[in-house]
């Protein structure tokens, strides 16, 4: 029997690669491997959650048995590869090995919590990068039955969004970060603090420009100590630090990989023969995006590759948009460092264009009304992966 394709991970990147896969062969042998539940969801929707009150079964489109049953694949849903071994090609489950043809990996990114979580604060402590996450937090706001006091610790996407989608959803936020202004690494500072003002004018507190000392059971509450001496106390903390792609799998195996993510070429080839990655685990030519647009790109690409027709992928100049409705926003941060941002426009309103000394366009960011401008702009700036 031959080997089946595999594909680690049942994310976006994971289930997007299968089904363009089906799209083009009907029936080559498939098979995921996903430590999750393997539920069909839309990960983005996550921090869309609590402004609708949307309970966590309304956010997956469809089970893992749905999902293998519609494209025809085997989907093994709670197991986690341990190792994989490129010369026998196989991976590690357990006692279990697993052989594979060709292999996927589209492990994702985990988030990267830079501080100590006290045990005894296990349930009061969160992170939110998948369902299964926000189930728990659900579940957690849910046994508190009132509005929350909630704590979120880093003004990033991920972050702002919870902090709008919370606020909107009733509970009180405290937006806890190092810098300045939120989104600084979308935003050039006025439009980050634009975007700051319309927090507070929408009822969150704002602790910026210090970073958590420590946190600890304070009665029952969760008490959170800032670096300048201050300290909030919270129902709950979320913690939005940021996220590290999951790498470790490919290093043990001794694929190439840095920071990054997993190293691969334009046709998402890994240093070893028959064994790809995509999405947010992956850096491809220099490239790690972790975002919808440019995995859906590489699942297109690779299962034309994987079909037999190689095929490099092409990122364009797709903004990202924050799903901030207290202030829109719309980024398209530059890919290195502009030699200036010229900013426009007024109030909450702004256009900032970043630019190479001979005034060449090579990202922007918008806020307010002006974020219609995204179209035009996004025309006149190099793509992401060209
Ligand atoms: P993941 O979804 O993380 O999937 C990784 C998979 O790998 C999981 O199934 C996991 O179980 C599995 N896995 C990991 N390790 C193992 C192992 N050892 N064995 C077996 N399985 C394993 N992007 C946008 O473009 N627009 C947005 O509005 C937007 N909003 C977002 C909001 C939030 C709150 C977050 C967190 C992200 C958002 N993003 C957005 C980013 C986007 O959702 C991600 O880029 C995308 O979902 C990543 O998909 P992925 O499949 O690469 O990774």
């Amino acid at each position: 029997m031959t080997a089946p394709l595999i594909i680690v991970g049942s994310g976006m990147a994971g289930l997007g690669l299968a089904r363009q896969l089906r799209a083009r062969d009907t029936v080559r042998p498939i098979t995921l491997v996903t430590a999750d539940s393997g539920d069909d969801y839309s990960k983005p929707l996550l921090s869309t959650g609590f402004a609708k009150g949307l309970p966590p079964a309304r956010l997956a489109a469809r089970s893992a048995l749905e999902t293998a049953d519609r494209l025809g694949v085997v989907l093994r849903t709670h197991t986690r590869v341990e190792g994989i071994d490129l010369e026998a090609r196989t991976l590690r489950v357990g006692e279990e090995r697993l052989s594979w043809g060709e292999l996927v990996l589209a492990t994702g990114a985990a988030p990267a919590v830079p501080f100590t979580v006290p045990g005894t604060l296990a349930g009061r402590v969160f992170t939110i990068n998948d369902l299964d996450d926000y189930r728990r937090f659900h579940a957690a706001l849910e046994a508190l039955g009132r509005r929350a006091r909630v704590a979120i610790i880093g003004a990033g996407l991920v972050g702002c969004e919870f902090a709008n989608d919370l606020s909107a959803g009733g509970h009180d936020v405290t937006l806890v970060a190092p810098e300045s202004a939120p989104l600084p690494r979308l935003l050039p500072e006025p439009l980050g603090r634009a975007l700051g003002e319309a927090f507070q004018r929408g009822g969150m507190t704002l602790h910026l420009g210090r970073s958590l000392e420590t946190l600890e059971t304070a009665g029952g509450d969760v008490g959170v100590a800032l670096s300048d001496g201050s300290r909030v106390e919270a129902d709950l903390v979320l913690v939005a630090t940021g996220l590290r792609p999951r790498t470790e799998l490919a290093e043990s195996a001794g694929l190439e990989t840095g920071a990054a993510g997993i190293q691969v070429d334009r046709r998402l080839a890994t240093s070893a023969p028959g064994v790809y990655a995509l999405g947010d685990v992956a850096c491809v030519d220099g490239v790690n995006a972790m975002y919808v647009q440019p995995l859906q790109a590489s699942a297109r690409a690779l299962a034309r590759t994987l079909t037999g027709e190689p095929s490099e992928v092409v990122y364009g100049a797709w903004p990202i948009l924050v799903k901030t409705p207290l202030l829109p926003v719309v980024a398209l941060p530059p890919t290195r460092p502009p030699a200036r941002w010229r900013i426009e426009g007024e109030g909450q309103d702004l256009v900032a264009m970043a630019e190479t000394q001979d005034e060449r366009l090579i990202g922007f960011a918008l806020t307010g009304s002006c974020v219609r401008r995204k179209v035009e702009l996004a025309r006149a700036t190099p793509p992401l992966l060209g």
